[in-house]
């Protein structure tokens, strides 16, 4: 059995005052065919699954391009050029397959391209033929078209928020089209359109629950696979918003209704999935007040992994302001101020201006005298088993403020960006943290709290007040209830 695979993924916040070009996929990661490291990284992970059914000669592996790029703005139209002929290419030269595997995101949006993955999915199928198996795995914040599902045979999707399972969702991919290729399952798959946009952690109820229940399902043997898509508010595409794919083996209406009926009860949790978002000055006095530190504060919409640049201060003038104690914020987002610290050394003592700098909505530069208490070259955070690369770090000091500056645009994932940098987390009473819900994981095992701070920024957060240009459906919240109402 031979089988290709590839992965090229980013999330497009189109909204950005970002840009998004290959040296971006460069700076997060960039590995040509056979370079893919061990690890797996967000969307790769079918590449080591992959290599263990190679390792067992139960396959004949061809590896492609594995990619990925920070979430961000649009992609320039040479990028999306450059990587999908790279990877088509690749294909075609691989040929014949049995099978084709793609690691994607599914938010990807270029210039002139609306649907990324549903173009490579079809300009794929095109090259492939109708006998090769297409499997896909996606992130849940994605825009699911018509034409992807029409172009694959299987699809998966991460089912935690955060994405704790995407090694799993990976290898069920892997698993699911493997077993297509030996005629051991016909999968069908089955879509409802949710017509809503929210934000679904899975972290609390109700969607814990709800994914439990998707799980027992596919224990059960009832089904082969269940995903929801969430959706992804800040790209606008014609496919925004929450789907729910069921997939059976060769029985397309038991699929539909069931799919039908999840997609029902998830409309029922519109509005209720979110955590309390507090206003920023609200979110820093409960945490001062606290006497369960550390206190962890999301700073949920300044959240790189969503695509924006990161660098917005408006917290953190909060915390100079108040002259609140035992503080750490990580990250912002300013390789400029990173050169200005490693070129004072270690120790150092600088007047320096940092931060917001790439948006008129993410507050001021902060202009203060700091202490460069460390310098890293190519520092790195983790994030489950994959290793997120922060780009050449500085950890500098205000009083006793602690704040970590870096190059490489990144959400928080894990305390050991604060570690790696030499901030004492154990002696702090506060951590900030610019991540919407994929630093919990890591971070509720220490925090004494964990709260979700909403500050209005460059970040399209109210899709009521959000100016979709490529919308045709009815979604909540724009509508009550879009289930009954027409889009005029
Ligand atoms: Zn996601």
């Amino acid at each position: 059995m031979r089988v290709f695979c590839a992965s090229v993924a980013t999330e497009t916040n189109t909204f950005s005052p970002l840009r998004t070009d290959f040296s971006d996929f460069q700076q997060s990661f960039y590995a040509p065919p056979g370079r893919h490291p061990e690890t797996p990284t967000l969307c790769s992970a079918i590449f080591p699954a992959l290599r263990n059914r190679a390792v067992s000669s139960e396959i004949e592996l061809v590896e492609g391009t594995a990619t990925w790029a920070e979430p961000g703005g649009l992609v320039s139209a040479g990028t999306w050029q450059r990587l999908k002929n790279e990877v088509l290419d690749q294909l075609k030269a691989a040929l014949p397959l049995d099978a084709a595997i793609f690691g994607l995101h599914g938010a990807m949006i270029a210039d002139g391209s609306v649907d990324c993955e549903g173009e490579l999915l079809e300009a794929a199928r095109q090259i492939v033929g109708r006998q090769c198996r297409i499997g896909a795995s996606f992130d849940p914040h994605s825009h699911l078209s018509e034409k992807r599902v029409r172009n694959a045979d299987v699809i998966t999707v991460f089912k935690e928020f955060p994405h704790t399972d995407f090694v799993e969702a990976g290898e069920t991919c892997v698993d699911l089209t493997l077993r297509t290729v030996r005629g051991e399952i016909r999968p069908e798959t089955s879509v409802f359109d949710v017509r809503m946009i929210d934000v679904l952690p899975t972290s609390t109820q109700p969607m814990r629950g709800f994914i439990d229940r998707l799980r027992q399902l596919e224990r059960s043997g009832q089904i082969l696979s269940a995903s929801i898509i969430h959706g992804f508010m800040a790209g606008d595409s014609p496919d925004l918003g929450a789907k729910v794919i069921v997939t059976t083996d060769g029985d397309r209406p038991k699929g539909d209704a069931l799919a039908r009926e999840l997609g029902m009860e998830l409309f029922g949790f519109r509005g209720r999935a979110a955590p309390d978002f507090l206003a920023p000055l609200d979110a820093l006095k409960r945490a001062d007040e606290s006497n369960a530190p550390p206190v962890v504060i999301a700073d949920v919409w300044d959240n790189p992994g969503g695509g924006v640049a990161g660098d917005s201060t408006i917290l953190l003038q909060h915390v100079l302001d108040q002259n609140l104690k035992g503080v750490a914020l990580g990250t912002i987002w300013d390789p400029m101020a990173v050169r200005l610290c490693f070129a004072a050394g270690e120790g150092a003592e600088l007047d320096l201006r940092f931060g917001g700098k790439t948006s008129a909505h993410a507050g001021q530069p902060i202009d203060a005298k700091v202490k460069v208490t460390a310098l890293v070259e190519n520092a790195v955070q983790s994030f489950g088993a994959s290793v997120v690369p922060l780009g050449n770090s500085a950890a500098i000091r205000i009083g006793d403020l602690d704040i970590v500056l870096n190059s490489n645009r990144s959400q928080a994932f894990s305390p050991d960006l604060f570690t790696n940098l030499g901030i004492d987390i154990g002696a702090k009473r506060i951590l900030i943290v610019k991540s919407t819900n994929h630093f919990h994981g890591a971070f509720a095992p220490l925090a004494g709290e964990i709260l979700y701070a909403a500050v209005d920024g460059p970040y399209p957060n109210d899709p009521r007040r959000t100016d979709y240009t490529r919308l045709k459906r009815a979604l909540w919240p724009m509508v009550d209830n879009p289930h009954q109402e027409e889009f005029a």
